[in-house]
């Protein structure tokens, strides 16, 4: 008999998840036949994302907010993703150290995530393994990720609350602030508080808040918050920041708007994937694309007139054939 993988991640398989999981970054069909029927269990978990720096402590941020959260008897994923790494070396490495110690317990999950060419990016994948993990039963879902391009930004888009981690002594922490990151962090944690010029740190965070709290009217302030997280100061202080960004969210009515945009993304980028997908397929497999290369090499014609050839032939719109003509 074959297996009900969906049945068995809902009692709570994590074998059975890692077995999904290991489809989903395959692009295995057999991950599409079980995605649909566990979805209907999905959307109760609460997804927080932790993002810095290489080297801002975010793992041991990570592991150390698990405990917290596990002490209050939430279930919890954590899923590393480490874009910039070919070899999944410092997901790896930070792995190796959570799963000395955190692997005991059977309600944390940890999964860590490299590149890997993901044909629908890294959001998509690290959507659907955050679905997965919270098919699985867990109540909070973790996912760590160095904050520097447009793909992380977009894995940010992800979480309900996103916790940026900053470092004393990491050059001009102000300048990085105007990266898009900055514009979707709830909390700010100063982490390495032991270290000179994390007091200098906060302060320029706090009046930099100030000042965009004047010329924005948002309705929610990002929380500033400090920690040593080495020796485990100022996690419980984090754990009950995320809280309060929590109720913000329930109270304002903003969590099931942001639940809903994200649907909306994400149903738009699956569409799009698909899309991209089987015509790509199919103008590789026909040979079209490399004939009209050499055309356009050519110059007999121009990339332009050619994409909406293609496109207009795809879907028979006669508005665009005519724009192509
Ligand atoms: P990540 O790359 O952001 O995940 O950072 P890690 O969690 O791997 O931490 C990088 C280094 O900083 C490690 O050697 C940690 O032990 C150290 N570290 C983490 N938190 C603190 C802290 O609060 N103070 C100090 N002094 N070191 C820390």
């Amino acid at each position: 008999m074959s297996i009900d993988y969906a049945a068995q991640i809902l009692e709570g398989s994590p074998r059975a998840a890692a077995r999904l999981i290991s489809w989903l970054e395959d692009e295995d069909p057999r991950a599409y036949e079980w995605m649909p029927k566990i979805y209907p269990h999905t959307g109760r978990a609460y997804i927080i994302g932790i993002t810095g720096a290489p080297g801002a402590g975010k793992s041991t941020l990570t592991d150390k907010l698990a405990r917290v959260i596990r002490k209050s008897g939430l279930k919890v994923g954590i899923i590393a993703v480490d874009p910039s790494s070919p070899f999944t070396g410092g997901a790896l490495l930070g792995d190796r150290v959570r799963m000395s110690e955190l692997s005991n317990d059977p309600e944390i999950y940890i999964r860590s995530m490299a590149t890997r060419g993901f044909l629908g990016g890294m959001a998509k994948a690290t959507g659907d393994v955050v679905r997965v993990l919270d098919a699985l039963g867990k109540d909070i879902i973790l996912i760590e990720t160095v904050g520097v391009g447009q793909d992380e930004i977009d894995i940010i888009g992800i979480a309900d609350t996103t916790c940026l981690v900053m470092v004393p002594g990491l050059g001009d922490a102000i300048q990085s602030m105007k990266a898009g990151i900055m514009e979707i962090a709830d909390i700010f944690l100063i982490n390495k508080s032991d270290k000179q010029g994390a007091d200098q740190l906060c302060s320029e965070v706090c009046s930099r808040l100030d000042i965009d709290s004047q010329i924005k009217t948002t309705v929610w302030t990002p929380l500033v918050t400090k920690a040593v997280a080495v020796e485990d100061i100022g996690i419980e202080e984090l754990w009950q920041a995320i809280e309060t960004h929590r109720r913000h969210l329930f109270d304002s009515g903003r969590f099931q708007e942001k639940r809903r945009d994200r649907i909306y993304q994400e149903t738009l980028r699956m569409i799009h994937n698909e899309l991209f997908r089987v015509v790509r397929e199919h103008l590789q497999q026909d040979g079209k694309l490399d004939s009209a290369v050499e055309d356009i090499m050519s110059r007999k014609i121009d990339p332009y007139t050619l994409m909406r050839e293609i496109v207009s032939e795809w879907l028979s719109i006669p508005q665009l054939k005519k724009e192509a003509s």
